[in-house]
């Protein structure tokens, strides 16, 4: 019960990795290429809870 978006947390180590268990198809992460929580007919740039975690942060960290 620790998720949520805190404001300005820059520098936190990423949330654990949830395993992904063997499912409909996923699409990959376009940055790591890690299966995503997106079906593959998603349209546009889909991202990793990692990745996107980390661009949001990247964003919200920038300056
Ligand atoms: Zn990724």
């Amino acid at each position: 019960m620790d998720e949520g978006m805190d404001d300005a947390y820059c520098g936190t180590p990423a949330p654990d990795p949830a395993p992904l268990d063997a499912g409909p198809p996923y699409a990959e992460c376009v940055l790591c290429r890690k299966p995503t929580e997106y079906p593959e007919s998603t349209r546009g740039a889909t991202l990793c809870p990692v990745c996107a975690w980390q661009e949001a942060g990247r964003t919200a960290c920038s300056g």
